[in-house]
C-alpha cells in the first residue's frame, strides 16, 4: 500500500506478531482495524481506549482517505494530558499514525513502560 502522507510505497513490518505498514520516508504507520488492540497487551487499558474510540469524543473531519474504502477518515483526539490526534476510518478499517504517534498512543494507554511492545518499538525506531 502507499503512504497516506507522502504516497511512497510502504514496507510491512512485524511488530509483536502484528503486521504493520510502515513508511520509510516519513515514519507514518497504518494499522488495520483491531491491530492496535493486539499490540497493547494490557486488557483494562485497551477497554478504556476502545470506549474512548467508540464514544468518538473530540472527532473532527479529516483530510486523509482510508486506503480500504477511500472514504475520508476522521480525526480523533485521545489522551487526557498528552493529547494525540490520529486519523481513523469511521468504518473501522484502520488507523493512521504520523511519525511517533503510535509510540505516544501506546505510552498513553500502556502504563507498563517496560512492556514488550515498548521494547520492540524502541528497537525498531532506534529510540
Ligand atoms: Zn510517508
Ligand atoms: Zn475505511
Amino acid at each position: 500500500m502507499k503512504c497516506l502522507n507522502c504516497k511512497e510505497p510502504m514496507v510491512v513490518l512485524e511488530l509483536n506478531q502484528v503486521e504493520v505498514d510502515y513508511c520509510l520516508e516519513c515514519g507514518g504507520i497504518w494499522l488495520d482495524g483491531g491491530e492496535l488492540e493486539i499490540l497493547i497487551e494490557e486488557p483494562a487499558e485497551v477497554k478504556e481506549m476502545l470506549a474512548d474510540f467508540a464514544a468518538g469524543r473530540e472527532t473532527a473531519p479529516g483530510s486523509r482517505k482510508c486506503p480500504v474504502c477511500r472514504k475520508k477518515m476522521e480525526l480523533v483526539t485521545i489522551g487526557e494530558k498528552e493529547k494525540v490526534q490520529i486519523d481513523r476510518c469511521g468504518r473501522h478499517h484502520g488507523i493512521w499514525f504520523d511519525k511517533n504517534e503510535l509510540e505516544e498512543v501506546i505510552e498513553i494507554f500502556d502504563r507498563n513502560r517496560n512492556s514488550k511492545v515498548h521494547r520492540l518499538l524502541k528497537e525498531m525506531f532506534n529510540k
